[in-house]
Order: structure tokens, then C-alpha cells, then sequence
């Protein structure tokens, strides 16, 4: 994002063209289709604390795929510009924050006034959100549920992609593609196309179950998402930095310990809820209260997922040296994040699981760094 340096142009960057609205629309309109025709594999939720299952159809990776298979004809064929988005990053981003503004103010309003004591309020339920209050549609729930946030959250991910391919095809306009700006590319396409490839694991994760479908949600998928997990891009557009081998290599290490840890983890849990008799590393698993997973990466800290997500985002911004703190700013917040995240899930397991979690905590100590925390 090239920032101008007056007030002036600052304030006139950020006022929305008709184009940067109608690209975000497009957007939106794209996958609101995309999600609901492409065909892809039902799986069922974990049951809600209300006791509803909701059904989530994870076709994201092929409404990813064919997105950027139609954006790339459009740019062979003269229809549209690669670097649409690089050259209008503040617009598209003051588009994107009205636009959330405008959603959650929406889901704030039909949720207070519907019957059973406002959808938008109560975290799960939040599908029915289109279907009784939108559209009044009552749609095969197994087959046609559209959950919202699992929609924003596959809207923030995949608008991150988009802007990491704009900033790429304007770095290669300028002609200053570097090792730097290749290594954030591969590791953020990697971590992206993972998400969508596994997505049926987010249908687990404590945005779906346990939060509840307001401003931070729509905020945080919608925008914080691709506008702050791109900034490393960003900022490789204007900065030049030259990697050594052996920084290229560390950082490559990082960045597979760390994807080892995330997935293995993540994976270890979603695979223990379907079948707690699934071995680990290759063992039986060591189970407690028959409910809680001892085993594994489970066994070593009682976050270790979100230990590997923090040394992701550490692999994602060392790319960019050590001169300046800006391209730090999503794994600093995402370290603030995980340690309010985990705590709160703490609180939340307490007071579910009871002496099961107590005794959990006894026998795994550590929260997110064996040793360390
Ligand atoms: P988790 O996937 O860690 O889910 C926590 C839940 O898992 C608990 O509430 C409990 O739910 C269950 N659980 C906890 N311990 C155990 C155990 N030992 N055995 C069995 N079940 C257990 O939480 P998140 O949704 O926060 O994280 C998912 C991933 O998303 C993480 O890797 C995280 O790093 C990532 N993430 C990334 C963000 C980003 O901005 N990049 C933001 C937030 C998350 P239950 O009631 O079902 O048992």
C-alpha cells in the first residue's frame, strides 16, 4: 500500500471509488454463489451448547481455486489488471471497513429483534440468521446451511491470497522481486491453501463453537484478516532487504517447525473428537475423563496448536530483516491474541470439563511454551 504523505491525499486515498466498491462487491457476490453451488463434503459441527448441530459444506478450496483460475484469464485475456488491489489498497480498505460496518450493524439489528432472544446474540445459531430474518427461507439445513462466520472467515482468508497476488504481480511490474518478497509468498500461499484444504477442522475451532457472531468477528475476518496478515507484502513493495542463505534457510526451519506443530496439533484434536481410539505418534492415545486428549502435542502444552500458529507468523515476517518493527505487527498481535484467546478458552474448558480439566492441568502444566509459559 503506497501511503501518501499529506493529509490531503491520505484522506482523498481512502475515500472509496465506484471501482474498489464494485470489486468488493463482486467479491462477495462471487462467493456467496461459489459456497453455495460448488459441491464439496457435508460434515456435521460438534454440538453446540444449545444442543444444535449445524452442517458445514467445505467447498472453500474450490471456490478458491476457481476465483483465481477466472482472475488469471481475466488478466491473460486484458479484462482486469493484476495489480487492481496493489494499486488500490487504502480505497479497498476504507470499501472494506464500511462494508463490515454496515453487515455488522445489520446482524446487530436482526439478531436483537428476532424471537428467540436475537441469533446475532447467541453465538451459534448463526445460519438461521439468513433463513429467518433475511430471505425467510427455510432450506434443507443438512445441505443448504450457509453459517456465516465460517463464510467470513473463508472471505478473509481468501481476500488475504488475492492481495499477496496483486502485491507479487506489482512487485514483478516494478521489477523488484527479491528472495524476500518470494519466501512471504510461498509461506503465506502454503499456509492459505492448508486452511482451505483442512477446513473441515475449522468447523471446530472456537470462533465457530464459542464466539459470538458480532463486531470483533466481522471486523477480524473481514478486515484484520487480509488487510493486516498482507502488510509483510506491503511493506516488501516499498523496502528492499537482502536475505543471506543461511537467514533463508533459519527462516525456512521456522516456518516448517512451526507448520509441523499448527496442523499436527490441529489435526491430533479434530481426529481425537471423531475417534477417540485413533493411535498418536503411533501409541494408543492417553485419554482423561474419556474426554480430554493427553496424548501427543496435547500432552506437551496444553495449546501447542497455538504455539505453531506463532511461529508461523514469526516465519512469515522474518522475510523481511529486522529493520524496521512494522512488519512485525501480526505476529506481536498475534502473541496478544493467543495468550486472551487461551485464557478465556481456559475459563471456558473450567468451568465444562470441571476437575477433568483441573486434573488435565495437572498433568500438562504448561499453557503454549513448555517451560517457558
Ligand atoms: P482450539 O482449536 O485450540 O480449540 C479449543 C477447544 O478444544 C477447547 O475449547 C476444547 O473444546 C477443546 N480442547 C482443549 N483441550 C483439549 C484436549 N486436551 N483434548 C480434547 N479437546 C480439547 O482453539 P482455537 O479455535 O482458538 O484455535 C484453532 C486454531 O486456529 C489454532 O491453531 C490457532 O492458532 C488458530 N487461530 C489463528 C488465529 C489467527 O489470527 N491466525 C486466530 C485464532 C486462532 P471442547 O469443548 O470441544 O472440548
Amino acid at each position: 500500500m503506497e501511503i501518501p504523505m499529506d493529509l490531503h491525499s491520505i484522506v482523498h486515498s481512502l475515500i472509496p471509488s465506484l471501482n474498489s466498491v464494485a470489486t468488493l462487491l463482486a467479491f462477495f457476490i462471487y462467493l456467496g454463489f461459489a459456497v453455495s453451488i460448488l459441491p464439496g463434503k457435508v460434515v456435521p459441527g460438534v454440538i453446540l451448547s444449545d444442543g444444535t448441530r449445524l452442517h458445514y459444506r467445505c467447498n472453500g478450496l474450490a471456490s478458491l481455486l476457481l476465483l483465481v483460475g477466472l482472475l488469471g484469464f481475466g488478466v491473460v485475456m486484458n479484462f482486469i489488471s493484476a495489480t487492481v488491489i496493489s494499486n488500490r489498497g487504502l480505497e479497498l480498505l476504507s470499501a472494506t471497513l464500511i462494508f463490515s460496518f454496515l453487515v455488522a450493524s445489520v446482524l446487530y439489528v436482526a439478531g436483537s429483534k428476532s424471537r428467540d432472544q436475537g441469533s446475532s446474540l447467541k453465538p451459534h445459531v448463526t445460519g438461521n440468521l439468513i433463513h429467518d430474518w433475511w430471505f425467510g427461507i427455510q432450506l434443507n439445513p443438512k445441505f443448504m446451511s450457509l453459517d456465516i462466520k465460517f463464510f467470513f472467515v473463508r472471505a478473509g482468508m481468501m481476500g488475504w491470497l488475492l492481495i499477496n497476488l496483486s502485491v507479487l504481480a506489482k512487485s514483478i511490474q516494478n521489477a523488484s522481486l527479491c528472495r524476500s518478497m518470494i519466501l512471504y509468498q510461498l509461506f503465506s500461499v502454503i499456509y492459505i491453501l492448508d486452511f482451505f484444504f483442512y477446513e473441515e477442522y475449522m468447523t471446530s475451532t472456537w470462533d465457530i463453537i464459542a464466539e459470538r457472531l458480532g463486531f470483533m468477528l466481522v471486523f477480524g475476518d473481514l478486515v484484520w484478516i487480509p488487510f493486516t496478515f498482507s502488510i509483510q507484502g506491503w511493506w516488501l513493495l516499498s523496502n528492499k532487504v537482502d536475505l543471506t542463505t543461511a537467514a533463508v534457510i533459519a527462516n525456512c526451519f521456522i516456518f516448517l517447525m512451526g507448520y509441523l506443530v499448527f496442523r499436527g496439533a490441529n489435526k491430533q484434536k479434530h481426529v481425537f473428537k471423531k475417534n477417540p481410539k485413533m493411535p498418536i505418534w503411533g501409541m494408543p492415545p492417553k485419554v482423561i475423563g474419556g474426554k480430554l486428549l493427553v496424548s501427543g502435542y496435547w500432552g506437551i502444552a496444553r495449546h501447542c496448536n497455538y504455539l505453531g500458529d506463532l511461529l508461523l507468523a514469526l516465519s512469515l515476517s522474518l522475510p523481511c530483516g529486522t529493520s524496521s518493527p512494522v512488519p512485525y505487527f501480526y505476529p506481536i498481535y498475534l502473541l496478544i491474541l493467543l495468550i486472551w484467546r487461551e485464557r478465556r478458552d481456559e475459563a471456558r474448558c473450567a468451568e465444562k470439563y470441571k476437575e477433568v480439566w483441573a486434573e488435565y492441568c495437572r498433568l500438562v502444566p504448561w499453557r503454549i511454551l513448555p517451560y517457558v509459559y
